[in-house]
């Protein structure tokens, strides 16, 4: 949970702000009316807070003094505005507020919120400055700061390969096209035969007058390009932006994968590395074995005992299966439906199998709820189709459940 201070005194935004933090599980806001009382709260508890939205206009404080109290805290800062000035907007960003925020539509409070996420996203966030001119370096340092990224500076196109190869963790490039040596444009060429736009981002800048470049660079791989003299508001914007697209893909590549339940991989994901797996065992010349596995009388621990309790079942078994198979690939092939591909013969996974009913059966997921139990079926052979091993290890598995369930079958 984090502590958001809000200095606001005007009832209509007050409400605004509520209803938008009702929305938030993990910002709690604390408000103040005035600059005496944000004062009092600071001075007593300044440390409890993650960052501060601040009106520029309260009746205590008509020029913009609770920026500077909250800034001599130095909490990152977003400021909410009534009306727009160019001069006034230039002297807080240069202040080094995160931002100028007009209060004029749903939308700008959105954009005070979506700041408020990437603040607490961006202190794991690496950025990379690889720029020849030492003023532009400092430049973007200073426009980057008060968003909390890490930030890393390279001057030329070497340094900045030495540095991407060194630390494998930076997110992001902002990489300057003239520099002596290999140019921004050339090192985008080769960083992108290594790198995946989903592993390093990277921001082109440049001073040519033409718009070729620009498309050259993103033609290239780069993600977006800027034009120097740029605003610094421009480059926060575009850095956040990338960011939040970045990430937006990240989390549909996990929610396509992985089941939301248990974290296994889903029958998709599952399949694809599957059929990875037999090629490679193919190659290899190694026999596979693969294992369906069901949980037994899964309907009764629902109906009687809640379907919350039926998910926890889910996913302490998920918990267990990954335990006592790290090395095998798992999948939750739906409903109470799991499978595994696993380099052990037949006996010695069915062996692993015992041991893991062993563990469920004393396993507590849910109050009140019966032991865990599941049945199994094991095709073990030289690889042909992933298909072919699930279908005969189903085979098998419909045997066990008939012989009485609990148990495995393997021959
Ligand atoms: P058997 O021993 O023959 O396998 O009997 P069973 O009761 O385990 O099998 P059945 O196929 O009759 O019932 C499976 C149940 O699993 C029915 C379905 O409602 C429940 N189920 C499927 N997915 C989920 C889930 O994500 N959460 C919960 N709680 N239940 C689920
Ligand atoms: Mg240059
Ligand atoms: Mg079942
Ligand atoms: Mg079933």
């Amino acid at each position: 949970m984090r502590n958001i201070l809000v200095i606001e005194d005007s009832p209509l935004v007050l409400k605004i702000l509520e209803h938008m933090f009702r929305q938030e599980s993990q910002l709690q806001p604390v408000f103040c009316a005035s600059l005496a009382e944000a004062r009092v709260m600071l001075e007593t508890s300044a440390e409890l807070f993650f960052a501060a939205i601040v009106d520029l206009n309260l009746p205590d404080a008509p020029n913009g003094e609770s920026v500077d109290l909250v800034m001599h805290y130095k909490l990152p800062c977003i400021v909410l505005s009534g009306s727009y000035n160019e001069q006034r907007r230039d002297e807080l960003l240069l202040k080094g507020v995160v931002d100028y925020v007009l209060k004029e539509s749903q939308h700008s409070y959105e954009f005070a919120f979506r700041l408020l996420h990437r603040l607490e996203s961006n202190s794991q966030v690496k950025i990379l400055i690889a720029e020849d001119s030492a003023a532009t370096r400092q430049f973007i340092r200073h426009v980057l700061t008060p968003h909390r990224y890490q930030i890393i500076d390279a001057c030329d196109g070497d340094e900045t390969l030495r540095i991407l190869e060194e630390q494998t963790d930076i997110d992001l490039l902002i990489v300057d096209h003239s520099m002596p040596g290999l140019s921004g444009f050339e090192l985008v060429k080769v960083l992108r035969q290594k790198l995946k736009r989903s592993e390093l981002i990277i921001l082109g800048l440049s001073a040519d007058a033409k718009g070729s470049l620009s498309a050259k660079f993103i033609k290239h791989g780069a993600d977006d390009f800027l034009r120097k003299p740029f605003c610094p508001e421009e480059l926060n914007c575009r850095v956040m932006s990338s960011l939040e697209r970045r990430d937006m893909l990240r989390a549909l590549k996990q929610a396509a994968q992985f089941d939301a339940l248990t974290n296994l991989y889903n029958r998709r994901a599952f399949s694809e590395k599957g059929q990875q797996q037999f090629r490679q065992a193919l190659r290899a010349e190694r026999n596979l074995s693969v294992a369906m596995i069901d949980l037994d009388f899964f309907k009764r621990i629902n109906d009687e005992h809640g379907h919350a309790s039926g998910d926890a079942a889910l996913i302490a078994f998920a918990r267990a299966l990954r335990s006592h198979f790290p090395d095998a690939l798992i999948g939750r092939l739906g409903g109470e439906e799991f499978a595994l591909v696993s380099l052990q013969d037949g006996a010695s996974l069915a062996q692993a199998l015992d041991q893991l009913r062993e563990h469920c059966a004393s396993l507590k997921y849910a109050i009140g709820a019966p032991p865990l139990s599941f049945s199994a079926g094991i095709h073990h052979d030289a690889p042909d189709e992933l298909e072919n091993f699930l279908h005969q290890a189903d085979v098998r598995l419909y045997q066990a459940k008939r012989q009485g369930r609990g148990r495995s079958h393997w021959q």
